[in-house]
């Protein structure tokens, strides 16, 4: 089964206990390429009858051997789960190149590489985490949560699903993962993984399909014990509100709005061409990336020159083209809902000082132009709502004050950034923001740092031991 290429290409099975089963319907979904527009595979629309198969795989999974099974003997599959992984990772990137638009540098090093990272993470994790404590006459045990229903997005879409599938299997819990319909060919690449390694049956069943089908059917059925999604808001609080009828837990990653707060002592040269980078990553559909760049008003100008020079040296083209920094957009409906923000924002009366059209010489593939907006209000619907696009809204500022006002006025909290000539100055700045994460001076990504949102942006964390600790329940045994 390694390496091939017919269950990836047109599946028609499921992978469910530890096997390709056949679909229980007929339906099949398309998946296009963003550059070409051409179907490249399909997969199983699966149905809520897949669903309990899946499920009660999961169950049998857990309750007969994975829920007990010794803290090393999963850290050897999580290691064996990354090489199986790792020895698949050009595939996966050039995959992900062509599902998502990613350009195939970035599909190398963040798409397929960082779910290796963090597998290989969880292999290490899951042996430091202290398991039992004795608090007073108590033993304070920490025990698998049962079965997880991960529900995954398409932007970063095997970390997404690793975010949640290495943790859960570390933890000692079994997964029914629903990945998205838009970009689902990576999660079956993942599933010949775990075949080819010989996963235990169960331990991680796959359900393609649609969100209101199999999503809803993950979320509602009386078998899982946790939902964790990461995806919309809209989406998230219709999978919370179907969890609550069976108490579930569930954790949620959502949308963002993030602020880049760029203080009057900030060495512009460095930091806003950071920012701008940062707001253009995967053509801007990253839940994190900085889409607000809050600038005082007395380097306004500047600012918005030297980001529109970093932007302007990104160069848009093939994702499967070495060279290339900025893809195309996942898909019509994204590059249609993209546009609809940018005719939003000039309607608003802000000013388009880049972009804002459809870059010429492409006349197939879902391209935007990188754009950025000038005199952006914070009250304009640009400022507000997540666009998910290469569009980046610049908003001046007058005091400090004003600055982390401006930075907190959405409903999103996830993530965001401040550089200041001074580190004691931007800490404390970093402080003052509701949000998940903050980087502060143009600090580097940390994969085993939590990562998760304020307010509507989600309830809980992933990545490192903090999204360990989300897969446990809580026993205490009073003697
Ligand atoms: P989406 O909400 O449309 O879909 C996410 C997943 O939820 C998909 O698998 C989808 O099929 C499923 N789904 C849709 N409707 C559902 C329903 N009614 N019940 C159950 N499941 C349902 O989001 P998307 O368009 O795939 O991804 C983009 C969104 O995800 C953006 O808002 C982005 O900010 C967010 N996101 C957040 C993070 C994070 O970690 N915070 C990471 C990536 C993406």
């Amino acid at each position: 089964m390694t390496g091939a290429q017919p269950k990836t290409a047109h599946a028609r099975e499921l992978y469910i206990a530890g096997k390709w089963t056949p679909q229980s319907g007929t339906g099949s979904i398309d998946v296009l390429s963003a550059s070409t527009e051409e179907v490249i595979g399909s997969v199983p629309e699966g149905t809520a009858a897949d669903v309990d198969r899946a499920v009660r795989a999961a169950r049998a999974a857990f309750d007969g051997h994975w829920g007990q099974t010794d803290v090393g003997e999963r850290a050897e599959w999580l290691r064996k789960l990354a090489d199986a992984l790792k020895q698949r990772a050009e595939q996966i990137a050039v995959t992900i190149s062509q599902e998502v638009g990613s350009p195939i540098q970035m599909s190398t090093n963040i798409q397929a590489g960082l779910p290796v990272l963090v597998t290989n993470s969880y292999a290490q994790l899951i042996t430091e985490l202290k398991l039992e404590q004795e608090i007073g006459n108590s033993l304070v045990v920490r025990e698998p949560f049962g079965v997880v229903g991960a529900i995954t997005p398409w932007n970063y879409p095997l970390h997404q699903i690793m975010a949640k599938v290495a943790p859960a299997l570390a933890a000692g819990c079994t997964v029914v993962l629903k990945p998205s319909e838009v970009a689902p060919l990576n999660a079956l690449l993942l599933a010949e993984a775990c075949d080819a390694i010989g996963l235990p049956a169960g331990v991680l069943n796959i359900v393609t399909g649609y969100g209101p089908a199999v999503g809803e059917a993950i979320a509602s059925h009386p078998m899982v014990d946790m939902v964790s999604f990461t995806g919309s808001v809209r989406a998230g609080k219709r999978v919370a509100a179907l969890a609550a009828e069976t108490i579930k837990k569930v954790t949620l990653e959502l949308g963002g709005k993030s602020a880049f707060v760029v203080l009057d002592d900030a060495p512009l040269e460095k930091a806003i061409p950071a920012g701008a980078r940062n707001a253009m990553l995967n053509s801007g559909q990253t839940c994190s990336a900085w889409t607000r760049m809050v600038v005082p008003r007395s380097l306004y100008q500047k600012a918005l020159e030297l980001a529109a020079q970093a932007i302007g040296s990104l160069k848009v083209g093939d994702p499967l083209d070495p060279s290339t920094r900025l893809g195309p957009l996942i898909s019509a409906t994204q590059r249609e809902r993209v546009e609809g923000y940018i005719a939003k924002g000039k309607q608003e009366g802000a000013r388009v000082v880049m972009g804002g059209g459809r870059p010429a010489g492409f006349d197939k593939g879902y391209y935007v132009e990188p754009t950025i907006f000038a005199d952006v209000q914070s009250k304009m619907t640009i400022a507000q709502e997540e666009i998910f696009g290469p569009v980046l809204s610049v908003l001046p500022y007058d005091t400090e004050d004003d600055a982390v006002r401006m930075a907190n006025d959405t409903i999103y909290g996830l993530a965001g950034g401040v550089w200041s000539g001074d580190p004691d100055r931007a800490m404390r700045v970093a402080r003052r923001m509701r949000t998940g994460q903050v980087d502060v001076n143009g600090g580097k990504y940390n994969p085993l740092a939590p990562f998760g949102g304020y307010k509507h942006s989600g309830i809980g964390r992933e990545l490192g031991m903090f999204g360990l600790e989300e897969y446990f329940q809580i026993k205490s045994i009073a003697r």
